[in-house]
């Protein structure tokens, strides 16, 4: 790798002279949070394959920022859902949901997790955002690992532009009831 190879990222808007660099609280939180999510992936069928063909080298999510998965709710922060989510599946994956800290972001990726695909049937979840939020839905069947990418990068804008307050927001608590979760 040369220095020619090292990009460096935007930093948030503010206000900068020689020696200083001034944001608010917000955009700097905003920006390190976008920069360092540790995701989940609830992965239940095919389009976790894809998922981990956006995790190996070729693709390198950890390009992002995203490479440390965590297989532990409470040391998590974006929740991806892959696959079939069959309606037994539906109790187990709220619970996930409710064991993650705030603030948390969920990303659908595929047909199935976000409507539940060609298993229009009894036995499956017609969509996760019937139990759970969603935060960004990446359509496809399975969705490719650029998908996911963009998907990943819709999460990161999500994330760079929330409020600190947000989450205790009387529109955010009404969300959260509409769910049943407090
Ligand atoms: S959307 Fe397609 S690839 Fe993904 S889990 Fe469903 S059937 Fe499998």
């Amino acid at each position: 790798m040369t220095d020619t190879d090292i990009k460096i990222k935007e930093a948030p808007a503010g206000y900068e002279g020689p020696g200083f660099f001034a944001t608010t609280l917000d955009k700097a939180v905003g920006y390190a949070r976008s920069h360092s999510i540790w995701p989940l992936p609830f992965a239940t069928s095919c389009c976790g394959i894809e998922f981990m063909a956006t995790m190996s080298p070729h693709y390198d999510l950890g390009r992002f920022g995203a490479e440390r998965l965590s297989f532990s709710p409470r040391q998590a922060d974006l929740l991806m859902v892959m696959g079939t989510i069959a309606k037994k599946m539906g109790p187990v994956l709220r619970h996930v949901y409710e064991q993650m800290a705030e603030p948390r972001w969920v990303l659908s990726m595929g047909a199935c997790a976000s409507s539940g695909g060609i298993f229009d049937t009894y036995s499956v979840l017609q969509g996760i955002d019937k139990i759970i939020p969603v935060d960004v839905y990446i359509p496809g069947c399975p969705p490719r690992p650029e998908q996911v990418i963009e998907g990943i990068m819709k999460i990161q804008d999500l994330i760079r532009s929330e409020s600190l307050r947000r989450r205790s927001s009387p529109e955010y608590k009404q969300l959260m009831a509409g769910y049943g979760i407090e």
